[in-house]
């Protein structure tokens, strides 16, 4: 079988192509799971002869499909393409448990830090005389605190909906990576108090094509996460390098000696809400969004991101990114000094 069959076999949603006249002449494995028919069965014959409310259907309709007398429901979208039409079949109790999943994981994300509020409000409402001043001090920084939490908490979700619906907007231009860098450490300086930081960065480094506040972000999540994740003291490094095998692309690695990623796990920390269920990472705050946003933010820059990570040495986050053009496109002149695009 293909490489090409064995991807389109492997999404997960049913995926059909019927030429112009409505007849299949691609169904993919995943949609002979979901309706029993084999793509042997079904090739060559009318898509509408296996459903037929497909015949009036607007895109992004659910239609229902009876296999063996149990009625599920599917999402169905379908698109011209090169003359036929492009069909993709996606589950609906599989798309409400995604989204159920997202929703209440965020609404109990939400309520911890609101629970929290309230309580300390409650008291200061209710005794801030019998407080002393100090002790309502602390309340209030904690009530703070918890705000600025959650204000995180919005924006990553935000992020995450712009990730989702492809309106994610970048503006790239040329930064010096140095530069980028010093803001970081800036921004996290009262974060990076108690581990010692290691800066490495190559002489000559080219610049970097990419939008600088999602640079920023990128590095900030993994630098932060460096330092949740490795105790007091260690060492934390940022190292900057041109790798002579992956021309075009700038490396970046931020290096802990943490408490690691046990093999089993390190494909899953990418996904939404994915945390290690171990003793630092619950004591340390976090969604388990950032590195969701992390990998999607470097992807939409045309970058990678890779992990090494041994447990309780500590880990290796690299990013890839592309370096700035050397000559940018612009107007060409003429020679009567016309502009051409
Ligand atoms: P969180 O908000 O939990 O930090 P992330 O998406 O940034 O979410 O990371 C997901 C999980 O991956 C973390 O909860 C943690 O278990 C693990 N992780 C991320 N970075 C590191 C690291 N540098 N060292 C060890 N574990 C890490």
């Amino acid at each position: 079988m293909s490489f090409e069959q064995n991807i389109l076999d492997a999404l997960p949603w049913g995926l059909v192509y019927t030429a112009q006249d409505g007849i299949v002449v691609f169904w993919n494995k995943t949609m002979a799971d979901l309706t029993g028919i084999s793509a042997r069965q079904a090739k060559g014959k009318l898509i509408y002869h296996w459903i037929a409310e497909l015949k009036d259907l607007a895109s992004n309709t659910s239609v229902p499909f009876s296999r063996e007398g149990y009625w599920q429901s599917f999402m169905v979208n379908c698109q011209d393409h090169e003359g036929g039409t492009l069909w993709t079949f996606t589950p609906e109790d599989h798309l409400d448990r995604v989204q159920s999943d997202f929703v209440s994981t965020v609404s109990h994300e939400l309520r911890t830090p609101l629970t929290s509020i309230k309580g300390f409000v409650d008291t200061l409402l209710r005794s801030r005389r019998q407080l002393p001043e100090d002790q309502q001090i602390r309340f209030l920084r904690i009530i703070k605190n918890q705000a600025d939490r959650l204000t995180r908490l919005v924006e990553d979700i935000l992020i995450v909906s712009k990730i989702q619906s492809g309106q994610l907007r970048n503006a790239p231009q040329r930064l010096d990576l140095a530069d980028v860098i010093d803001r970081v450490l800036e921004n996290l300086s009262q974060k990076t108090a108690h581990h010692q930081l290691d800066l490495n960065l190559n002489e000559d480094l080219p610049a970097v094509w990419a939008d600088q506040d999602r640079l920023e972000q990128i590095l900030t999540n993994l630098v932060d996460n460096a330092l949740k994740y490795s105790p007091k003291n260690t060492v934390v490094a940022l190292k900057a390098w041109m790798d002579p095998k992956i021309p075009g692309k700038l490396s970046i690695s931020v290096v802990d000696q943490g408490i690691g990623i046990p093999e089993a796990f390190l494909e899953q920390i990418f996904n939404r809400f994915n945390r290690l269920d171990t003793p630092l990472t619950r004591e340390r705050e976090g969604t388990g969004l950032g590195l969701y946003i992390t990998k999607s933010l470097v992807e939409s820059l045309g970058g990678q991101i890779a992990v090494e990570s041994r447990e309780s040495l500590g880990s290796t986050f690299t990013v890839y990114l592309p370096t700035a053009p050397d000559i940018l496109p612009g107007p060409i002149q003429s020679e009567r000094g016309e502009a051409h695009a």
